[in-house]
């Protein structure tokens, strides 16, 4: 039956038969969170859409062509969250996070919007788990957010990732980096797409970044950032890999890698999965110094990373991993009888309080019908409630993997369900 309503082109919903897989994987992430001592941060959907145009850059695809801007009913200029970084930094300003105890790593885990064109992997509304780790320009915090991002997709059993570092130095080393890019650009910009054309001048870095592949191949050449690193830029990049070395973390460094928001500096990471097609970052990140005083806080530098939750799932099931058991209930409750109907209203409520999830059917009267409710169901055993049971106390339980049943006294049956002691 098609209904009067479909979900907006580039969304989708997430429904019974895949959410499980969310849980799934928000779970693990939060548990390399919490080990890794990181604090969830949750901020509004929307936000005022300077914070991004300041931000994210007004040159960016992002701002440019990207944002789901809209004016509420007194005209303030709203955006919906096309990325989660400036939120968090906005919100740390705000609340004068830097005096609260426990604030300077963070966590989220939440939807993003952003018009693009859709395609695999790529949604214009999507999920991101990241991280920020804020208030120190210390090399060994790039490597431990590196590390977490590292450590969550190995925890998840991917095998097919690879990491990829860069630095792409500070204002000081970009200037004289800028130049020689356009310089170099320049000589070809009649072949360059329409895109790079326009950032040529103001942000030649991305041309780098685009996947046009004549562009591509026109960058493969371009001057690397490595060799316009100041000396601080360069130590600290150093320091970086010989960090991630000493934690066995593999990785290759590529100058190509630039990111598309203006605000990085210095590190910046990806980790690729090649077996997903042209959307192949899982997860991105880098260090942002210069944020926090384009926003109007103090100079406090920061690095985090943020990571598509619909390209992890897809990577995890191209290479049949396991997201866990499909949610079930232990028991199923089978009555007979008006009498047995009306008792098991109690008997599914006292094992629930029992924390045992127990499910059942109401409506269905005949046993066939409600053992097919229970085998449906995935329950581990099905509790069957007819008048003999009422008249003894007692309740049949079957294990429904192995087929076999026992009646036993009514008193012993949480015990039982809670030690599996029974069929
Ligand atoms: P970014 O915020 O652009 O650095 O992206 C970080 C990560 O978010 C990427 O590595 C992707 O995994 C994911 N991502 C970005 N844009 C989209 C999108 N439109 N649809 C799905 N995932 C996305």
């Amino acid at each position: 039956m098609a209904g009067k309503y479909k979900v907006p082109r580039g969304t989708y919903d997430i429904l019974p038969s895949e959410s499980y897989k969310w849980q799934f994987i928000t779970q693990k992430f939060r548990e390399i969170a919490h080990l890794f001592n990181y604090r969830e941060i949750i901020t509004p959907i929307f936000e005022s859409s300077g914070l991004f145009e300041r931000s994210v850059g007004g040159n960016s695809d992002i701002v440019q062509k990207e944002m789901y801007k809209f004016k509420d009913k007194k005209g303030r200029q709203f955006a919906l969250r096309p990325e989660g970084t400036a939120p968090v930094v906005r919100s740390y300003i705000e609340n004068s996070l830097q005096m609260q105890p426990n604030a300077s790593k963070l966590y989220y885990i939440a939807p993003m919007f952003r018009y693009d064109r859709p395609q695999k992997g790529r949604y214009r509304q999507f999920y991101q788990y990241g991280v920020e780790n804020i208030g120190s320009e210390n090399p060994a915090y790039d490597a431990e957010v590196i590390a977490m991002g590292y450590i969550f997709l190995e925890k998840l059993g991917l095998q097919n990732f690879s990491l990829e570092i860069n630095s792409i130095g500070c204002s000081n080393c970009s200037q004289d980096y800028d130049k020689a890019l356009i310089e170099y650009f320049s000589q070809y910009e009649a072949e360059l797409c329409k895109d790079c054309r326009n950032r040529l001048q103001k942000n030649p870095k991305r041309v780098l970044d685009c996947k046009v592949p004549t562009c591509r191949k026109i960058a493969q050449n371009a001057p690397s950032m490595l060799d316009y690193l100041d000396e601080d830029c360069q130590n600290h990049f150093e320091k970086v890999q010989k960090y991630l070395q000493e934690m066995n973390i593999p990785f290759t460094v590529n100058p190509k890698i630039v990111r598309g928001l203006d605000y990085y500096t210095q590190t910046a990471f990806e980790f690729l999965n090649n077996n997903l097609g042209a959307q192949n970052a899982v997860c991105g990140g880098g260090r942002y110094n210069g944020l926090f005083q384009q926003l109007g806080g103090q100079n406090t530098p920061a690095i985090g990373f943020a990571g598509g939750m619909e390209r992890l799932i897809l990577s995890m099931e191209n290479e049949g991993l396991s997201f866990g058991e499909e949610p079930h209930p232990q028991a199923f409750v089978v009555a007979l009888g008006d009498e047995a109907k009306e008792f098991s209203l109690s008997l599914v409520h006292k094992l629930r309080n029992e924390k045992i999830a127990t499910d059942t059917s109401y409506e269905k009267n005949s046993l066939k019908a409600q053992m097919k409710a229970a085998d449906k169901s995935n329950a581990l055993y099905c509790l069957i409630l007819g008048d003999d049971e009422l008249k003894t106390d007692t309740v049949t339980i079957k294990n429904m993997k192995t087929g076999e049943q026992k009646q036993i006294p009514l008193a012993t049956l949480v015990q039982a369900i809670k030690q599996r002691t029974l069929v």
